[in-house]
Formats: C-alpha cells, structure tokens, sequence
C-alpha cells in the first residue's frame, strides 16, 4: 500500500517508533530510522526491515537539537527523494513531584518530546507540499488528554503535541497533507519497563504484581497494547481511507481516556 512513500521515524530504534517503521516497511515504505541505541543492533535492525524489498536508512540525529531535527528531514530528502510519511515519536519520561523535579530534565523532555516535532514538521511541509500528498503523525499520549501526578514535564509536552498537531491539520487542511495525534496508554516498552522496575522496587513487590498494579491503576481493559496495534494504526492513518482525518487524537489506551 505505500510502495514509493518514504517515511522519517523518529526515535525508531526501540519500542513504539521500531514497531511503527517495522509496519510501514512491511507495506512498502522506504524507511529513515532515527534514534539512540548499539550500532550493531541499528544495523540488524535496519537489514531486518530492508528485507522487506525497501530501503532503509538511519540518521544519528540528537532531537534535543533543532538543528539536528532539520538535518534528519534534509537527509532524508536527500537521500530518499522525499519525505511523505513523518512519525514524531522520539520520546523520554521522567518522574519526579515539581518541586524536586530537574530543571535540565523539564529542558530535555521539552525540548525531545515537543520541540523536536516543531522543528521536523517545518522542516517536513514544504517538501510535502512539493508532492502534494503527506501525513504527519504525533505519538502524543494519554498523557496529552489528562495528566497523572510526577509527570509535569511529559504531561506539558504531551497537551503541547496536541496543540501542535491541531494547529498543523488546520493550517494544511486543503492540501492533501494530514496531522493527527496517536494516544497510547500503557504500551510495554523499555520506557515503561523502567516505571514497572522502579515501582517494584519502592514497593518491595514482584515485578508481575508491579505491572499489573501500574495497569489496573489507570487502564481499564488490565492489559498492554502492543507496538504492532500502534504500527497498524499508522499504517491506517496512512492509507487512503484516511484522506479526511485530519486534527484528530486517537486513544489507543484500554479505557483509560473514557473513565
Ligand atoms: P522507548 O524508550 O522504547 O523509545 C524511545 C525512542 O526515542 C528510542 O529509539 C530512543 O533512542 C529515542 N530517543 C530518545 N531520545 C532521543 C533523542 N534525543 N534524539 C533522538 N532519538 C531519541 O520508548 P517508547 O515507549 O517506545 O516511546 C516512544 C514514544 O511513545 C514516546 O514519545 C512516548 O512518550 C510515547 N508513548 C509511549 C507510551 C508507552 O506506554 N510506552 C505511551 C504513550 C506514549
């Protein structure tokens, strides 16, 4: 379905991002990989998806840096002809209550979780807009709908990816370009492992019991989406039934967001 469509994913090198570029390479997109992480893991991963018949790039680029953020599109441009699919989902976490919270870490969740995808979409546009055709798409979060104590920075961030992917579907509504916003509540990935982890070991309790209490605490349906679910939505979002979604946010999150 998207032979010939180049997608950036950011942060694509672990979790919800790898299981996005696995899906759209799956239907045919040439992939830019983007994120931290072993070079030789990057390289599995990236022969992995190139077994799909598509080419598949990786790009270093620290999203921290706006700079950065406008060389990933560039590159990929470059050297993949275009870019019509984004993914913005780099993303990090951190938990603290505000008045303990770390002001360098309030600067690096703002600057990965929301500025990146400022800077990767102006860049993106105008070379959508040479094509005519484009979908952009946030990973936002539950988070972006409600908030949760101890998450200020990422919850901040989050309403702000809404925000942004609002303002983008409208300013770009006539052009066959899209922005919509996924939600997902708890997806097990290495992000939330480290949530689970930590949960264990404050409560001295087993790590199966963490990760159910961390479920039943906020997601109704007492069990993980997986990466894949999150991949076939973008896929979805992707195709041509999708032409006139556009603004929207999509919860993938169990319940969690109708409570
Ligand atoms: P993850 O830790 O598995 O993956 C994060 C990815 O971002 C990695 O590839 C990492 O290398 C990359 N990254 C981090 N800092 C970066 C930087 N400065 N520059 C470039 N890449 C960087 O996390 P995940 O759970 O897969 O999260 C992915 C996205 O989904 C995040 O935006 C997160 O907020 C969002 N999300 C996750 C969940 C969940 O339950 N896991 C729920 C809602 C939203």
């Amino acid at each position: 379905m998207l032979k010939g469509r180049n997608a950036v994913v950011t942060g694509s090198t672990s979790g919800i991002g790898e299981g996005v570029a696995r899906a759209l390479a799956a239907q045919g997109a040439n992939i830019m990989l983007n994120g931290f992480g072993d070079a030789a893991a990057i390289e599995e991963l990236r022969v992995d998806l190139a077994a799909n018949g598509v080419q598949v790039l990786y790009n270093p680029g620290d999203l921290s840096k706006a700079e950065d953020c406008a060389a990933l599109i560039a590159d990929a441009e470059k050297r993949l002809g275009s870019v019509d699919v984004l993914v913005n989902n780099a993303g990090i976490q951190f938990v603290s209550p505000i008045e303990d919270f770390p002001v360098e870490k309030w600067n690096q969740i703002i600057a990965i979780n929301l500025s990146s995808a400022f800077h990767t979409i102006r860049a993106a546009v105008p070379v959508m807009r040479k094509r005519g055709w484009g979908r952009l798409i946030n990973m936002a979060s539950t988070h972006g709908l409600v908030a949760s104590t101890n998450k200020v920075a990422y919850v901040a961030a989050k309403h702000g990816i809404v925000g942004i992917t609002k303002v983008v579907a409208l300013e770009l509504a006539t052009t066959g370009i899209t922005c919509n916003a996924i939600c997902p509540g708890w997806v097990l990935t290495p992000l939330v492992q480290k949530q689970i982890d930590d949960r264990a070991a404050r409560e001295k309790i087993a790590q199966k019991v963490a990760e159910h209490n961390l479920l039943a605490e906020k997601q109704p349906s007492v069990r993980f989406t997986k990466v894949s679910d999150i991949g076939g939505l973008a896929v979805f979002l992707c195709s041509d039934a999708a032409q006139n979604i556009t603004g929207s946010m999509i919860p993938v999150d169990g319940g969690w967001t109708a409570q």
